[in-house]
């Protein structure tokens, strides 16, 4: 699962270096697609039934699962982007969230910043107890206890993680056994072992955490129009440790910081 996991990183790479107000999703879309084809891959979101395109590109208060459209980018757009790639058919899955620059509403650009930043840290708050959890549920807790201690700046305002959309494992398909809750749950999980395979993807929004599905009965958006960001990446847990197969260090920029190294897979 290592090759998939790269091939879905450098989607999202070359999607983060071509990002700017002025471009669509649309064009984003193709530019991951490329990548994920230079790398040998093909895009396991195009395998979904019913969905053609290679990302899901959730603009603003659109969360997750959003259609990648013509509609040029704006100045001070929150955009999260979810891609994955099948090899040899095996599987990765991963997410980010980027805020583009506005000069001209430097407050609007920072307190959006800090959505994605939380959510962020977050996730990698998760997969560093990945490292040490006996049981999976510890993951969800550590990811919860991060976004409690981290509120939003607006006076009173906490973040709010999203239930209605979870995690899960990942392998030889995209979406697999055992769920992977992005908060704390009363059910312990699977025990952490090797060989577990699982996409962590903390879905917050600055406001409720109720969503609906919009009429492309794909977008899924925050209730009361609160912005939102997504992200997410898939990790292994091998005998010597854990490694982030999205990200192109193994995750070491961020869990070394928190303590934990990630360990190549042997
Ligand atoms: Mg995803
Ligand atoms: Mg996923």
């Amino acid at each position: 699962m290592v090759a998939p996991g790269l091939a879905t990183a450098a989607s999202l790479a070359a999607v983060r270096a071509a990002i700017r107000p002025g471009i669509s999703t649309l064009e984003l879309d193709a530019i991951a697609d490329r990548a994920i084809r230079e790398l040998g891959g093909v895009s396991n979101f195009q395998m979904v039934p019913g969905y053609s395109h290679t990302v899901c590109a959730s603009v603003n208060d659109d969360v997750v699962h959003g259609i990648p459209n013509g509609r040029r980018l704006e100045p001070g757009d929150i955009v999260s982007i979810d891609s994955g790639a099948d090899i040899g058919g095996w599987n990765g899955d991963s997410a980010m969230t980027i805020v583009l620059d506005d000069p001209a509403r430097p407050e609007l650009v920072a307190a959006r910043q800090l959505l994605s930043d939380v959510t962020e840290q977050s996730l990698w708050h998760g997969i560093a107890r990945l490292a040490t959890a006996h049981h999976l549920n510890e993951v969800g807790e550590a990811i919860e206890e991060y976004v409690e201690e981290h509120p939003s700046t607006k006076a009173g305002a906490t973040y709010g993680i999203l239930t209605d959309y979870i995690g899960h494992g990942i392998g030889r398909s995209m979406h697999e056994a055992p769920p992977v809750f992005n908060y704390r749950v009363r059910q312990r999980g699977p025990e952490v072992k090797p060989g577990l395979v699982v996409a962590i993807e903390p879905m917050i929004t600055a406001g409720t955490t109720e969503t609906f599905v919009r009429d492309d009965e794909w977008t899924v958006a925050s209730a009361d129009g609160s912005m939102a960001s997504h992200w997410e990446h898939s990790v292994a847990v091998h005998k010597d440790g854990i490694w982030v197969l999205t990200a192109e260090d193994g995750g070491a920029s961020g869990l070394l910081p928190l303590g934990i190294t990630p360990v190549p897979i042997p």
